[in-house]
């Protein structure tokens, strides 16, 4: 399927959350483990141990550089532009290869005028540990890793914690790409702004529970990279229609859409602009004032 809409670029996808369902179905097969459950999902809870799942099925690095090669395929032919894709070596704590080896493999697969690459620090791993994922987005800065990230619940890691290791990521030329607001609130978002100078922070929605963080996040030009089906699926939002992008949009945040995963969350970027339209009320000019803004603030923006 190809949209015939305006150029868009995906900013915030998981690569072993985008499987194609016929590879994730092959691998499963081929290693005896579980088959990831899809959307929907009941909360975070039912949500986080798929995700797991799905990493397992990453089985070695052929596997790894098959999965980015069929991601680059599957948004060619859904008519994305630009995607930016997370990955975080540690995560795989060793048992597919080095965390160099990792990043090469995917870097192979992902053409560099289409995809920049975002490598993630876990939020929980502690600030000593942070720097294992932060000096490595360091060393492959301007060779296909374009920003540094941070990812998984909140509440365990702060954003202070990692303030030297986002300031080292800008200095080298990364952006700064931090989750926040998604299992934390609006205080998370404004830890995050105060300690890790973001040029985006994806999902941020909790931010519409502080209106001067949102304010902040308008007058800085801050963007949100927002996914709605993932935040109804893990409970940040109970329904499209309650879920806060548009209040976000009309407030003057620079907001992009992005599906966070498309096999985990069963969407993709046509899926995320129809909820977005259908389910969130968002007028047409303000459709196209989102997707010109995930072009603006895309590694390539
Ligand atoms: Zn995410």
């Amino acid at each position: 399927m190809t949209s015939n809409g305006p150029a868009r670029a995906e900013l915030h996808l998981h690569l072993e959350a985008c499987l194609r369902p016929a590879t994730a179905r092959e691998l499963a097969e081929r290693s005896g483990l579980p088959l990831p459950k899809q959307a929907p999902y009941q909360d975070f809870a039912e949500f986080s141990p798929q995700y797991e799942a799905a990493r397992d099925l990453v089985l070695d690095l052929s596997v790894l550089h098959r999965v980015a090669a069929e991601l680059v395929a599957d948004q060619d032919a859904r008519g994305v532009t630009f995607s930016e894709v997370n990955l975080c070596p540690a995560s795989y704590g060793g048992r597919i290869g080095a965390d160099e080896e990792l990043v090469d493999a995917v870097l192979d697969a992902l053409p560099r005028d289409r995809c920049g690459l975002i490598l993630g620090i876990q939020r929980a791993e502690g600030p000593q540990a942070g720097w294992r994922t932060a000096s490595l987005a360091i060393r492959y800065a301007g060779r296909g890793v374009t920003g540094l990230g941070l990812v998984g619940p909140e509440p365990p890691g702060p954003a202070h914690w990692y303030a030297d290791h986002f300031a080292a990521a800008r200095d080298a030329g990364l952006m700064s790409v931090p989750h926040a607001g998604e299992t934390s609130g609006a205080e998370s978002v404004r830890a995050t702004l105060d300690h890790l100078q973001p040029h985006r922070i994806l999902h941020g929605v909790r931010a519409i529970e502080d209106p001067a963080v949102v304010a902040d996040l308008a007058d800085r030009r801050i963007c949100l990279d927002v996914c709605p089906t993932s935040n109804v699926n893990v409970g940040v939002a109970p329904d499209y229609a309650a879920h806060p992008l548009a209040a976000l949009v009309r407030a003057g945040v620079p907001v992009s859409l992005a599906s966070d995963g498309t096999y985990l969350f069963d969407t993709d970027l046509d899926a995320e602009y129809r909820h977005a339209a259908d389910d969130c009320g968002l007028t047409v000019a303000e459709l196209e004032s989102v997707a010109a803004t995930s072009m603006e603030f895309s590694a390539h923006g």
